[in-house]
């Protein structure tokens, strides 16, 4: 699989590391609501086709990107920022 890091361009999946499910939202930091917290860190959904997930390109860069990918068949619709985002979502 290849992903194309905005930063880097085109590069084989042996260079990025999978961090996870971009689609989860984690708690108020201040919160002490142990499910919410179980929820966040244990459940998973496993989706069959297109999914968010976060990577990173910690052979290269090193910059956190969101990667849309369709679980069965590895195409990737979508690649951006992880910071991006977190940008974007603060000026809603
Ligand atoms: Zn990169």
């Amino acid at each position: 699989m290849i992903i194309t890091c905005p930063h880097c361009g085109p590069r084989d999946l042996a260079e990025f590391s999978y961090f996870g499910d971009a689609t989860a939202t984690r708690p108020d930091p201040s919160s002490t609501d142990q499910d919410a917290w179980n929820a966040y860190v244990y459940d998973r959904e496993n989706p069959a086709g297109e999914h968010r997930e976060y990577w990173q390109h910690s052979g290269g860069c090193r910059g956190f990107v969101i990667v849309t990918r369709n679980t069965l068949t590895h195409e990737i619709s979508d690649i951006r920022l992880a910071s991006g985002t977190q940008a974007r979502r603060k000026r809603k």
